[in-house]
């Protein structure tokens, strides 16, 4: 059963009993989940076990830095309608639901996710449909929430159906980290609600630790490879999960065996209380650094922010490539030797 009280988490071993109160203030605050899949993940004898800190709530939770907000990345400013964000002019995201599998400590969207946030109304959803059918310039539909997958593969149907009469749409992408915490729930009928006659739907799975990938969620990822729905990945990064070389690599590479493509590594967002989890740019920048070369291209995310206010990604990896005031360039190989190369004759 998926754990979602602080005295579940002591029951079964996750947080010893001292904590119990201060964690019951934290759940109070922001949703708790933790599925069998994952809880079955975690090394109760390791105080730093990456899969724990990416669950479990933490008291330092409480703690907001100055710098973050309640809408880190700024969907408000740029939803017309309920449940879409029109931030880019060529896709939107629709927002089915707001409930999850599994809460993660870090996420963006942890003020508006949780048990009792409600999922788009039935008027709703028609409003989110007509805007997109009233938009000729959105090419790509991005299912996010919450995590849409938590739904039934009679109403996912349902949404795709409605997409696939909209001509100018001919993308569908699924924001998902059902695969990874609740396998089961990835059926032959949910691969088959997501596939539209006329329009490619990919996956994007969200995954932060090469353990996230046990036999069961790859053979979840491989009933929608199978079934010809390319996967790709984004992961966040994370202090203590993800933030040093051979985890970030291990996590790539096991994407990858899987068919995989790493996407994106989102740069942690402002999100409140997740201070903790957050790393530095220009640390993030020296493990991009340390992944070029060393690992596969197949490998490589792209290493992004959202920027904060609703102003979209932007890509923040390190630069390998300056102009050497002649023309001409200068640029960095992987193990940081500098190089020129001419100006163009
Ligand atoms: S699955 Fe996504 S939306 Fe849900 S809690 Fe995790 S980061 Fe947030």
């Amino acid at each position: 059963m998926t754990i979602r009280l602080p005295s579940e988490l002591v029951a079964a071993g996750l947080v010893p009993p001292e904590k119990l109160a201060d964690l019951a203030r934290v759940a109070q605050r922001y949703a708790v989940a933790i599925t069998p899949e994952i809880a079955g993940l975690i090394d109760r004898g390791d105080p730093h076990d990456p899969i724990a800190r990416q669950f479990v709530p933490d008291i330092a939770e409480l703690t907001a830095a100055p710098e973050e907000r309640a809408d880190p990345i700024g969907d408000d400013a740029h939803s017309p309608v309920g449940g879409i964000v029109h931030r880019y002019p060529d896709r939107v995201l629709l927002k089915l639901v707001n409930v999850c599998a599994v809460y993660c400590r870090f996420c963006f969207r942890r003020e508006m996710v949780g048990p009792g946030a409600e999922p788009l109304t039935a008027q709703q959803l028609d409003a989110a449909l007509d805007y997109v059918a009233a938009h000729p310039e959105i090419w790509e539909v991005i299912l996010t929430g919450g995590d849409p997958l938590v739904l039934s593969p009679r109403r996912i149907k349902a949404v795709m159906s409605r997409l696939a009469a909209i001509d100018h749409v001919k993308i569908v992408r699924v924001h998902s980290r059902v695969p990874v915490a609740e396998p089961s729930r990835i059926t032959p009928a949910l691969v088959r609600a997501l596939k539209i006659k006329g329009k490619a739907t990919y996956v994007v799975l969200h995954a932060n630790h090469a353990r996230e990938l046990t036999d069961a969620a790859r053979e979840a990822c491989d009933r929608f490879i199978d079934a010809g729905i390319p996967m790709l990945s984004q992961s966040v990064l994370l202090a203590g999960v993800n933030d040093d070389p051979q985890a970030l690599g291990a996590l790539m590479r096991t994407l990858v065996e899987c068919r995989i493509k790493p996407y994106y590594l989102h740069h942690g967002d402002l999100a409140p209380g997740t201070s903790h989890l957050r790393t530095s740019i220009a640390h993030g920048q020296e493990l991009m650094r340390a992944l070029r070369g060393r690992f596969s291209g197949l490998c490589q995310p792209e290493y992004v922010l959202d920027i904060p206010g609703g102003h979209g990604k932007s890509p923040i990896g390190p630069g390998y490539l300056s102009p050497d005031g002649a023309g001409g360039w200068r640029v960095q190989d992987f193990n940081g030797e500098t190089h020129c190369y001419p100006p163009k004759t």
